[in-house]
């Protein structure tokens, strides 16, 4: 991404506002202008770019959507993104009876359901590229961790060992219509890709029912869509600890999401254990305290985020910088930040700190 001054943007804008009509038609346009006044052209331009905000909780955060435009396109828009995000947060949740994932896990039933394939298909294409540190089948890890309860602790070292041999991508079997696996303990969860394919499935909606600028924010993670008028969305990278801003990011069409060990955590004996798997080791990945992606793609970003994460600063930014239409801000565990070749330069705007 390149950081453009907005003036640059105003005429562009100001053209692709103005609509084409006929000669007959401007003048009648002509003469309501000049019964309303400029208050009128005041209004309108307000109407026009009406900002409208809804908050809902749902795949366990909450979730804003931000839209640009007359309400009656918004409104209704932002509903059904609402809803198809809800939709697609019951069918990816395995703690859900109802949901084929939790009947897979559970008693071993094929999914079938097209959706769930198509994030598994990729799923399993970025366990290939990150060489297995993505891994959808950490879940029986996650679970002797205790992260699926309010209650985590540090299992023994054999309850790891023995884990890590019930857990590998290669245990599934993707055939063209179903998920099949060759072990019955083999589980799977979708939560490091789901956010992020809920946030593309929202932007789908919202441009389907003809809104062409929005954010929508599934907490902190993010999809900006078009511009916010003539400006852009601007949006602000999180450092790990509660008090960074490490930056922010002028964005549009692009998806900004946030991985790290400061989301679920404890600390045992002074150190901090994470929800993010090595599933190499099958202790929570080090070297880095979080990690920011920027990406067209919202479920890239995420599934990314957290690939790049496991495999840490070295062999993670190595692999980012051969990743075309992605860009990273690392946070190591030392508090030095990386970014990765596109970034390098003035993307990243710095806020001054004031103290
Ligand atoms: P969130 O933003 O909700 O914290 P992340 O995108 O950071 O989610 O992904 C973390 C989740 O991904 C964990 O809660 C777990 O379900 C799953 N997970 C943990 N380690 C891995 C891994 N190595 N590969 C794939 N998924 C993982
Ligand atoms: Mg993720």
């Amino acid at each position: 991404m390149q950081r453009v001054e907005d003036s640059a943007f105003a005429e562009t804008g100001r053209r692709r506002t103005l609509p084409r009509k006929k000669p007959a038609v401007i003048g009648l346009v002509l003469l309501g202008l000049l019964a309303v006044g400029l208050t009128g052209i005041k209004l309108y331009n307000l109407h026009r770019y009406h900002l409208e905000t809804e908050s809902r909780m749902m795949m366990d955060t909450v979730v804003s959507i931000h839209a640009l435009g007359p309400e009656k396109i918004t409104v209704p828009a932002m509903d059904r993104a609402f809803g198809r995000m809800a939709e697609v947060d019951a069918r990816f949740n395995i703690h859900n009876p109802d949901s084929p994932i939790y009947a897979f896990n559970r008693f071993g039933t094929p999914i079938t359901d097209p959706e769930i394939l198509e994030v598994v298909r990729f799923a399993l294409d970025i366990s290939r590229r990150s060489g297995g540190a993505f891994d959808i089948t950490v879940s029986p890890l996650i679970d002797l961790w205790g992260f699926y309860e309010d209650t985590p602790r540090v299992p023994a070292a054999s309850d790891i060992a023995e884990r890590l041999d019930r857990i590998g991508y290669e245990h599934l079997i993707l055939r063209k219509d179903r998920l099949e696996k060759i072990h019955p303990d083999i589980r799977i969860d979708l939560g490091a890709v789901a956010k992020g394919y809920a946030i593309a499935q929202a932007v789908s909606v919202l441009k389907a029912h003809g809104v062409s600028s929005a954010l929508v924010d599934a907490g902190g993670d993010v999809y900006a869509l078009g511009k916010k008028g003539s400006r852009y969305w601007h949006v602000g990278i999180k450092g790990p600890r509660e008090t960074q801003v490490l930056g922010y990011l002028e964005a549009e069409d692009t998806a900004v999401v946030g991985s790290g060990d400061y989301e679920r955590f404890f600390t045992e004996n002074g150190v901090r254990y994470h929800h993010i798997f090595d599933p190499r080791t099958g202790y929570p990945a080090d070297g880095l305290s979080g990690i920011t992606l920027i990406a067209p793609d919202p479920m890239a970003a995420d599934a990314w985020a957290t690939a790049l994460f496991v495999l840490g600063p070295q062999e993670g930014m190595k692999l980012a910088d051969t990743l075309a239409d992605i860009q990273v801000v690392m946070v190591t565990t030392s508090g030095d930040t990386l970014l990765s070749a596109g970034l390098r330069g003035d993307t990243l705007q710095t806020i001054p700190t004031t103290e």
